[in-house]
């Protein structure tokens, strides 16, 4: 017999061929998955009592001959008659086939998803599939049905004793790849791993005489019974790692796993694994793989997995996630958004869980679990909800604490004068040593937030924590990290000032990209004489700028700047200002005398001046005013000069700024050869 498919375009094989380019592996796990369907049906057939003959073997076996040219899949299940084949095959709606496979041409899931085409996947690779085919039920006739990829079909009836379905594929030749052995074993082996009914390809083989020789031995390509799909309560740790081994050969064992059992209101199994993180290349080499029923779909879980849990490892299986749909599809189906809400919610159930009964343990994972758990509560409202009563924080002891706890521990000692909680922190232990032994010996405690979201986090939780604040320990002097009462003021006068910042500003080395402001504090006399610090500010701005651009770009281009603390309490302080005092005195008298004369002139003509529009000013006035601002200026640059002579003489100068910029990491290159230089010669 012979009779066209059911197609309304003319001619939809040069269609699929076309089009499906990019995947046309997929036929295999179709054309398995639909004998592994034929023969889970005639099991149940055979539970519920409507098939009454014996079972027998019921593997499905792929075989490749690479002389004929064929691919043979066949199985033992329920087969189909002549009137299933008219029903199964041959019909296929095709509405609006060309539109579709257009839009969707480089997504072969969609395609068949949307035509039910699963077998027809078959002809992307084939010039001519038959099935040769007897049906379970009694009486029934084999047939043979063959197409060579027109709309013609013929359909006869053949001899063929044993139940179930032959799928023959004549592979064409821009195909041949497929016939390579090697090929085959990898595409079962991507697909078909843990398909629920025994896959043989092939024969084991065997080493005899030092040859490889072939047994009697069905070679069988997967595993029926996944760890996922058993009780939780019949597996051991032992079985969940080696499971984690078949997922990805040779990785290092996993910190723990969460296994999934979902049944209502949507079916969910699998099992997450969280992994030791090393490297964030490590992290995205292993990916979690998504099945559906056992056969595997692909390990591209975006839109399905909330995105900081696609660093998990491990495998999701589900029924209900319609997967042969296109991505933005799947991202507003309601069935998929409540599966990325569960599978949320369950990752923080066994996080708060392990934290309840084990914390040490918890917190000996803590390293590995942080970059989840951060980026999970920076971007799912939800997660963060959960995860605040187990996130924890590392101070520079290696304690953890969770908010609530750590707040109790600082409450006392951290608290400003403004009612202001301040977390101090470090981001790296080892440069800002020195600010967290200063920090510590007064009583507070530092947090080590060295994590690569960090900064994000403490942005965060100063949103979500009113009066709690996040200061690094350098970003100041440690009586103003925490400003408990106002502090006593430095006594020098506008000219000591003026004159201690030439001293110093004239003596930094330059840094590029690096500016310094000189300040001035009374931080006693057994502080630091010069402090270098970075404003909190502008430091966690251009944090997050070197972590992504947009605006934020802006922060990233200016230079970094810092404040040359000096304590004017330091009796090295003292010291220096009254050499400079001593060695400038004379010249500075006479120039100092001039300016302030200027002064006098300038603040006369504004006083005169003031309640004058800018016409109503005479010019000649106008140009007295700019003489003397000129003047003035030149009266600096000399006194600047001036200053600049005694500093450059002055060895402790360069000696108190060398030291400041040394215990910064600040000192490298020339600057730093000089220092040694110097220090030596000092102590000739
Ligand atoms: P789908 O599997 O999505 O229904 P397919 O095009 O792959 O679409 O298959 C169409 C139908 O053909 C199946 O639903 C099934 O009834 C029948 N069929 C396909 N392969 C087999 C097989 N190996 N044994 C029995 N029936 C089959």
């Amino acid at each position: 017999m012979k009779g066209n498919i059911g197609v309304t375009t003319d001619n939809i094989f040069p269609i699929i061929k076309k089009f499906l380019y990019s995947d046309h592996e997929i036929f295999l796990r179709e054309l398995v998955s639909n004998a592994v369907d034929a023969t889970q049906k005639l099991k149940t057939l055979a539970s519920v009592g409507e098939f009454k003959g014996e079972l027998g073997e019921l593997k499905v076996t792929v075989s490749v001959d690479k002389k004929k040219k064929k691919i043979t899949i066949s199985d033992r299940g329920i087969g189909m008659t002549a009137d299933d084949i008219e029903k199964y095959i041959n019909q296929i709606a095709f509405s609006g086939a060309e539109e579709f496979l257009e839009k969707y041409k480089n997504d072969a899931n969609a395609i068949i998803g949307h035509f039910g085409l699963g077998f027809y996947s078959s002809f992307m690779v084939a010039k001519e599939v038959e099935i040769v085919t007897l049906s379970y039920k009694e009486g029934a006739k084999a047939v043979r049905w063959s197409c060579d990829g027109s709309p013609e079909y013929t359909l006869e009836e053949v001899e063929k004793t044993d139940r179930g379905t032959d799928i023959i594929l004549h592979i064409d030749d821009e195909n041949k790849d497929f016939l390579e052995e090697a090929k085959i074993t990898g595409l079962l082996n991507k697909y078909c791993k843990f398909l629920p009914i025994e896959i043989a390809f092939g024969k084991k083989t065997e080493w005899k005489d030092g040859k490889s020789v072939e047994t009697d031995e069905y070679n069988i390509i997967n595993d029926p019974n996944p760890a996922w799909v058993k009780k939780p309560a019949d597996l051991s740790t032992e079985d969940y790692n080696n499971f984690y081994r078949d997922l990805y050969p040779m990785s290092e064992n996993p910190l723990f796993h969460i296994h999934l059992n979902v049944d209502y209101p949507f079916n969910l199994t699998g099992i997450l694994y969280f992994p030791k993180v090393k490297t964030n290349i490590e992290l995205q080499k292993n990916k979690i793989q998504l099945y559906c029923n056992q056969v595997f779909v692909t390990d591209n879980v975006e839109g399905i997995v909330p995105e900081f849990l696609s660093l998990l490892h491990g495998v999701i299986d589900s029924p209900d996630i319609p997967l042969n749909v296109s991505r933005s599809y799947l991202q507003s189906d309601a069935n998929v958004k409540k599966i990325s809400s569960h599978i949320t919610k369950k990752v923080a159930d066994s996080l708060q869980d392990i934290f309840k009964k084990d914390r040490a343990d918890f917190e000996s994972k803590w390293d590995s679990l942080k970059l989840f758990v951060v980026y999970g509560m920076l971007t799912d409202e939800k997660f963060y909800e959960r995860a605040e009563k187990f996130n924890v924080f590392k101070n520079t002891d290696g304690k953890y604490f969770t908010l609530e706890e750590y707040k109790t521990l600082i409450g006392g000692e951290q608290t400003d004068k403004d009612g202001n909680l301040i977390y101090l922190y470090t981001n790296n232990a080892t440069d800002q040593h020195a600010y967290i032994e200063s920090a510590k010996a007064k009583g507070y405690d530092v947090l080590l937030l060295d994590g690569q979201l960090d900064t994000h986090l403490i942005n965060t939780l100063e949103q979500k924590n009113e009066k709690n604040r996040f200061v690094r320990v350098d970003a100041d002097v440690i009586e103003k990290l925490i400003v408990k009462t106002n502090t006593t003021q430095h006594n020098l006068s506008a000219d000591q000032q003026e004159a201690l910042t030439t001293v110093f500003s004239s003596q930094l080395p330059s840094i590029e990209k690096t500016n310094f402001i000189v300040t001035f504090e009374n931080i006693g006399a057994d502080a630091q004489p010069i402090i270098i610090t970075q404003q909190e500010f502008m430091r966690r701005m251009k944090d997050m700028a070197a972590m992504g651009g947009g605006m934020m770009s802006f922060y990233g281009e200016m230079p970094d700047s810092y404040s040359l603390v000096v304590n004017t309490a330091h009796p090295l302080v003292e010291k220096i200002l009254k050499a400079e005092e001593k060695a400038c005195e004379k010249e500075l008298i006479p120039l100092q005398a001039q300016t302030t004369e200027l002064q006098n002139r300038i603040t006369e003509l504004k006083a005169t001046q003031k309640d004058k529009k800018d016409e109503e000013i005479p010019q000649v006035e106008k140009e007295e005013i700019s003489e003397l601002e000129k003047k003035t200026s030149e009266l600096n640059t000399q006194k600047e000069t001036i200053i600049t002579g005694f500093a450059a003489t002055n060895n402790e100068v360069r000696q108190l700024i060398d030291l400041a910029l040394l215990a910064n990491n600040m000192l490298k290159g020339e600057a730093l050869s000089k220092f040694v230089k110097r220090s030596i010669d000092i102590l000739k």
